[in-house]
């Protein structure tokens, strides 16, 4: 058809042929993505692992890449930050009969896993899904078919955000970048709140340290107040026991010189009286 001496081809002949090629091309990779490691496009051996993106990986090449963030499309991996960013799956091996048959047919024993639930096998025609809590693997049909709010598998509870649907179209990932991200905005607002939470306990701590501090100094002026209570009324004592009890005539320790000034001594109150008008009661 064309090229053989003056016909030109039609446009929509070239196009035909290049959408068919794109096409198979698109196939290759779609089943590619479902045999090897997206980091090391090795054959994907367990332990599999995903991110929350929802591409296949082998665990050892996610931990060499994360070692040396070093990757020939180390662009697509930014999103894995650590191990705790990926999910260890449980994956369903194929029964051995059915990969004994499809050596025989195909040539080539391609696809290893199937749903644990309806059967069919992982080999990029059907859509597949793993639980976050889990890292069960089973394919959508079994989720449609089997309404459930438990995984399908092992029964652990999980939510929808929890299901993370394997390479999956361009909108599908569109999708699991938007949930990824408000996933991790919600955990970095609970570790900002906790931590607001943490500082104000600590606040507290130190107003209540203040308070204390205030109740103590109130507590020792008021014990340095009531001894001084004390120690006056006992001044006081003393001294009126000093003026009440205390006279110079009783006094051993007075010589009889020093006692004879006073008008309690014998000599003053023989003393002979002065005239009234020089009377002076202090010399009498
Ligand atoms: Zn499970």
């Amino acid at each position: 058809m064309g090229c053989d001496g003056g016909t030109i081809p039609r446009r929509d002949e070239l196009v035909r042929i290049k959408k068919k090629k794109e096409a198979k091309d698109k196939e290759a990779e779609m089943a590619a993505k479902w045999k090897y490691c997206a980091i090391s496009s090795k054959d994907l051996q367990p332990p599999i692992v995903s991110c929350e993106l929802g591409r296949l990986y082998n665990k050892d090449a996610v931990i060499e890449y994360l070692l040396n963030k070093e990757a020939p499309n180390s662009s697509l991996l930014s999103h894995i930050r650590n191990l705790k960013d990926l999910v260890t799956l449980r994956l369903t091996p194929k029964p051995k009969d059915d990969q004994n048959k499809s050596t025989e047919s195909n040539g080539a024993n391609e696809y290893k896993y199937v749903c644990p639930i309806v059967g069919l096998e992982m080999n990029g025609n059907y859509k597949f899904m793993y639980f976050r809590q889990c890292g069960c693997v089973v394919s959508e049909r079994a989720i449609k078919e089997v309404k459930s709010q438990v995984c399908l598998s092992c029964n652990k509870p999980f939510i929808e955000d929890d299901l993370i649907v394997l390479n999956g179209d361009d909108d599908e990932i569109e999708d699991l970048k938007n949930r990824m991200t408000i996933r991790r905005n919600k955990v970095k607002e609970e570790k900002k709140r906790k931590r607001t939470i943490n500082n104000e306990d600590s606040t507290n701590g130190k107003a209540k340290m203040a308070k204390s501090d205030e109740h103590s100094v109130a507590g020792t002026s008021t014990d340095t107040t009531t001894t001084t209570v004390v120690k006056t009324s006992s001044l006081s004592v003393l001294s009126e026991k000093a003026s009440k009890k205390y006279s110079v005539k009783k006094d051993p320790n007075a010589t009889e010189a020093y006692k004879s000034l006073f008008t309690s001594h014998d000599s003053a109150k023989n003393r002979p009286k002065a005239h009234w008008v020089t009377f002076n009661p202090c010399y009498n």
